[in-house]
């Protein structure tokens, strides 16, 4: 018996050193936008520790770096809280996790024939821009999901987000997300400007600092672009597929990826995905992998969501050569 308690004092000792490293990993991320792991290592510290909290439910805790979607809002900002949560993605790291969550949507829905939508994933920041009558009244990061940053002034001056939706009769609230993100171009400019202590680690990075400032005249100078992907809610008009809302988005105005493709079943997924894995390198911005959603609305509604990640999406990662390696000659330079 006294080596059964050991054994379990080892392992709450192992949980508390895991979620001890992931937040000092989220703050150094999130908050202070500049990372202190690569995505992979830090990918692999929360897969350990789900994997435990999942083995031994006794050791789960709300507060466990498991449940949350990124860090707590910083407190001197304005905050946002979200109508609809902005949740997260589960990831498939092969195709094999790609063919299983396709399968388990299908176990749900047995009956269902699904089209799917692939889409880029953007390394960037996610953004929930509010429009009432038309007019851009909120810019709001994630946060953690429930409450995030609401830093409006700031994202007024991206020239892509549209202060006004082209529309003679919009609806009277929507709320468009999508991500904010940097060229690499445009990141390596601003490294170029920069002291070395100043680096950003990615264009990612590059891109939630930039956005994150207290004076919105340094945002103005960085250079952020933006690709609408979502509409989080609407009101007043009603729509039937995920396809629908991204040509609704284009419309309005904003830039809407141009190598979003729809897919009639998992094999063109598939074929997305590799294609888009070699050709990610020729993009002006990096992505980390693809976005597949399930393109009926109706079919979303009913998959739903387990715990903070829908059903009825899944990311699809690439392997994270290009961030190791950035870090690794920030790390020579200096
Ligand atoms: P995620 O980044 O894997 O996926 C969700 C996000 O994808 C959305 O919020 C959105 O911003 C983005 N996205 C891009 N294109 C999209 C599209 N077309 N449709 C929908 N969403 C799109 O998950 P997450 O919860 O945001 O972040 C977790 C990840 O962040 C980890 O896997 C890890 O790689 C990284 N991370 C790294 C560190 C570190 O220290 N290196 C720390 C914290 C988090």
């Amino acid at each position: 018996a006294s080596s059964r308690a050991s054994e379990s004092e080892e392992l709450a000792a192992r949980v508390a050193e895991l979620r001890r490293r992931i937040e000092e990993a989220n703050y150094q991320y999130y908050v202070l936008d500049n990372p202190t792991l690569t995505d992979a290592e830090y990918d692999q510290l929360m897969q350990e520790l789900r994997r435990i909290e999942e083995e031994h439910p006794e050791l789960q805790t709300p507060d466990s770096p498991t449940q949350r979607v990124g860090a707590a809002p910083l407190p001197e900002v304005r905050q946002h809280r979200h109508p609809v949560p902005m949740l997260s993605l589960a990831n498939a790291r092969s195709e094999e996790e790609l063919q299983a969550w396709h399968r388990r949507a299908q176990n749900i829905l047995p009956n269902a024939t699904f089209e799917y939508v692939c889409e880029l994933k953007i390394d960037g920041l996610a953004m929930a821009l509010t429009y009432e009558q038309g007019r851009l009244t909120v810019g709001a990061t994630r946060g953690d999901g429930l409450v995030g940053e609401d830093w409006t002034p700031n994202v007024r001056t991206i020239r892509s987000i549209p202060q006004r939706l082209r529309d003679a009769n919009p609806p009277p609230r929507v709320e468009v997300r999508g991500e904010i993100y940097m060229t690499i171009e445009s990141f390596e400019k601003l490294n170029a400007s920069l002291t070395r202590e100043k680096l950003f680690a990615n264009p990612r990075n590059a891109a939630a600092g930039s956005l994150r400032q207290k004076d919105p005249r340094i945002t103005a100078e960085r250079n952020l672009d933006f690709f609408g992907y979502q509409i989080g809610y609407i009101e007043g008009r009603n729509l039937s597929t995920h396809w629908e809302a991204l040509q609704l988005i284009a419309e309005w105005g904003f830039p809407v990826n141009p190598h979003n493709r729809r897919a009639r079943d998992l094999d063109e997924v598939l074929q997305y995905c590799r294609e888009w894995e070699q050709k990610r390198f020729e993009l002006p911005y990096e992505i980390d992998g693809v976005v597949i959603k399930i393109n009926d609305l109706a079919q979303q509604q009913e998959l739903g969501y387990v715990g903070r990640e829908p059903r009825w999406a899944i990311a699809f990662k690439y392997p994270p050569i290009q961030v190791a390696t950035r870090l690794l000659d920030i790390r020579i330079n200096i």
